[in-house]
């Protein structure tokens, strides 16, 4: 949910882009629905403050989401890391400790995969 100091944000960023001449577009951003923009040839998503890069048809909006979905991946993972090593501080019992290190090697992978994807992300959209 917005707080009130997010919608009017977004509101001043709205009537700011469209007094520069921005276009609001029949696109919609999947992440927050909201419509998109064209601001100096760029679309713009003003409600989640991000650039989405047109390539062409869906294309352009999946690879602007990959940017917002990695760090919530990211921050997701580095949540269940900090749940299961309280966990393995906490048991003795080997097959649980051998459970819990197979799923932390797993998740410590994911983090990679995921924070090598937002750079290459970050890179492209700069
Ligand atoms: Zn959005």
């Amino acid at each position: 949910m917005a707080s009130d100091e997010e919608e009017r944000e977004y509101m001043r960023r709205m009537a700011d882009a469209l007094k520069s001449g921005a276009k609001m577009l029949a696109d919609h951003c999947p992440v927050c629905n909201s419509p998109l923009f064209e601001i100096n040839g760029e679309i713009w998503c003003l409600r989640c403050n991000k650039r989405v890069i047109k390539v062409r048809g869906d294309e352009d909006v999946d690879q602007a989401l990959a940017g917002i979905t990695l760090s919530e991946v990211s921050k997701a993972l580095t949540a269940k890391l900090d749940a299961l090593t309280s966990l393995l501080k906490k048991t003795g019992e080997i097959n649980e400790i051998r459970e819990i290190t197979e799923a932390i090697k797993s998740i410590l992978d994911a983090l990679e995969k995921a924070s090598k994807l937002q750079k290459d992300f970050t890179e492209k959209t700069r």
